[in-house]
């Protein structure tokens, strides 16, 4: 087990002391698969087409390569690298990953997007970045303003483009590339590769290396049999979502996995806050306090353990009866190894797993490598947690009758008759009962992230929450067959009249571009769009138009205002 402070899987990689202390502080105890393989020819400049999905850790193999070539402080920051990535969310999460990875070598980076004031953009650009983090169309304006200079970018990293082409921002990354220096080293992650992707591939990249992740890297069929449950709920809501399906689930003995030891920390907190004996397990531990606490777990004092995938490493425990994924595990391999842990020897075992919305195709993934189902079941509600908590006080009471010995009690049973009616008395008692189990409500009800998947998915990430998870990955349905439909889950489409057409040389993927890049609305929202000589009717989400009707009235279509407003026949 790793003691020390400084994860030492990414020593090996040849990461700078600043970043492998960056990355011991944020808890990160190991490299993710893509990380292990994807970092070491990106620190020695290789181009490289990665296929993975969220979830994987593929933001820090790209950023730790990029931060490691950050110049020494006091010299003037000139932005050396160029990360494109589709939407407004992901350019402000991944400026925040690399902030955090590059804090110890004085990192400058800056995200550039839509719908954000340009003058705060310009005035950060002024002062001097080493990374610019930017959707395409928002670039593409700074490039033409002079404003984003180029001339010392060592390498481009496109996000997530498989997306950025589906929401129409192929001419400007062919643009954008070609303003970069040839020198430059070039980077593409997507989570599907289409035809459209190679040929950006082949245009633009040197020889480049093509590493697949989550797929096809586990021998199928060898997940034991164990039932494999996931919910999917936003991150803010896992903590008390976590705590009600432990309520309804209450396991005798359980782990429960986390990505970092930060994570595990905080869990543990959380889980004690809410009245479980959690103890957390972690690659700080001396082997001295990591025997002390599986002892407690062996003897029943301690009912969870909260763990990171190192600390866990070797661990053997007959009592459990759950394994906690706290997070969608990076590597499938990860998943299979993790539940094996339970359901040994003919027992029976519960995986459970939770997913953000956006983590969905992992599980999915997980599930074709597997060849078994992960059930996705619902975050229990107040009621339902009342009904079960109803139905343990029952067990209770039942196991009581059964084999109690209530001879002292029949003396206040039979006073209390004399008084009351017999119901009435054992309803009092039951209430009584039921208040000893110590059973709490949290009142509040948690939303359900899967129903609300195709709205509040990361804005712009088409595949991500399918509900078809499972489903061979044939790549994404048809965008023209989606638009006809004209109707998209979760809302009414209002049209929006756009005084631009063909004659302006429009095409509908202008118009998903413009939108997309000045509000946050993703791809797969805006439509039915119909393209006529003069003007356009675009289809985007009935609570979203007015945002929208602002965000195109301050921005130019084809380099020309249009005129904007709600179409009514
Ligand atoms: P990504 O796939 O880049 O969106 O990353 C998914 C999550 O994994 C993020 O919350 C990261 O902070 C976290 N993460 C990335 N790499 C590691 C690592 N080596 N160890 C632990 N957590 C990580």
């Amino acid at each position: 087990m790793n003691t020390s402070d400084e994860p030492s899987g990414f020593a090996e990689l040849g990461l700078r002391p600043e970043l492998l202390g960056a990355l011991a502080s944020l808890g990160y105890e190991e490299p993710t698969p893509i990380q292990r393989e994807t970092i070491p020819p990106l620190l020695k400049g290789r181009d490289l087409v990665g296929q993975a999905a969220t979830g994987t850790g593929k933001t820090a193999a790209f950023a730790l390569p990029i931060l490691q070539r950050i110049p020494p402080r006091g010299e003037r920051a000139e932005p050396i690298a160029l990360i494109l990535v589709p939407t407004r969310e992901l350019a402000v999460q991944v400026s925040e990953a690399i902030y955090k990875y590059g804090r110890d070598l004085g990192a400058r980076v800056v995200p550039i997007y839509g719908g954000q004031p340009i003058g705060r953009q310009l005035q950060a650009l002024s002062q001097g970045v080493h990374v610019v983090v930017a959707t395409p169309g928002r670039a593409m304006d700074h490039i033409a303003r002079g404003t984003l200079p180029l001339a010392n970018i060592q390498i481009v990293v496109l996000d997530e483009a498989d997306e950025m082409l589906d929401m129409g921002f192929a001419e400007d990354i062919e643009e954008i590339l070609k303003s970069t220096p040839d020198s430059r080293q070039t980077v593409m992650f997507s989570a599907t590769l289409p035809p459209r992707i190679n040929g950006i591939a082949k245009r633009h990249l040197r020889d480049p290396l093509k590493i697949q992740i989550g797929l096809g890297d586990t021998k199928p069929g060898k997940a034991p049999l164990v039932r494999q449950t996931a919910y999917i709920v936003q991150r803010s809501h896992k903590p008390a979502a976590l705590g009600r399906i432990l309520d309804i689930e209450a396991p005798t003995a359980a782990i429960i996995f986390c990505r970092t030891r930060t994570e595990v920390d905080q869990l543990t907190e959380t889980m004690n806050g809410r009245g479980y004996r959690a103890e957390a397990l972690h690659g700080g531990l001396t082997q001295e306090s990591r025997d002390r606490v599986m002892g407690r777990l062996r003897a029943g004092t301690t009912e969870l353990l909260v763990a990171t995938d190192v600390a866990a490493r070797g661990l053997d425990i007959d009592q459990l009866t759950h394994v906690v994924n706290y997070d969608v595990p990076s590597a499938p391999e990860s998943y299979v190894h993790r539940i094996g842990r339970v359901g040994r020897a003919g027992r029976e075992g519960t995986a459970i797993t939770l997913a953000e919305p956006r983590e969905q195709r992992l599980l999915g993934n997980i599930e074709r490598l597997t060849k078994q189902k992960i059930a996705i079941e619902k975050v229990p509600t107040v009621a339902d947690l009342r009904a079960r908590q109803i139905e343990l006080t029952l067990e209770t009471l039942r196991e009581s009758l059964q084999s109690d010995d209530l001879e002292n009690y029949h003396g206040v049973v039979d006073a209390l008759a004399t008084e009351f009616d017999l119901r009435d008395v054992a309803l009092a008692a039951i209430k009584l009962a039921h208040a000893a189990t110590g059973a709490v409500i949290d009142e509040r009800e948690i939303p359900d992230a899967s129903q609300r998947m195709d709205r509040d998915r990361d804005k712009g990430r088409p595949d991500k929450g399918r509900p078809d998870k499972g489903r061979p990955d044939k790549g994404r349905p048809e965008r023209g067959a989606m638009r006809d439909s004209g109707r998209f889950e979760g809302g009414e489409t209002a049209r929006l009249y756009v005084g631009a057409g063909r004659k302006d040389g429009v095409r509908p993927g202008d118009l998903v571009g413009a939108i997309a890049n000045e509000t946050n609305l993703s791809g797969r929202e805006i439509g039915p769009i119909k393209v006529s000589e003069h003007f356009a009717i675009v289809g985007v989400p009935e609570g979203a138009i007015d945002t929208v009707i602002e965000a195109l009235k301050r921005t130019t279509i084809k380099g020309k205002k249009a005129t904007i407003r709600r179409y009514t026949e």
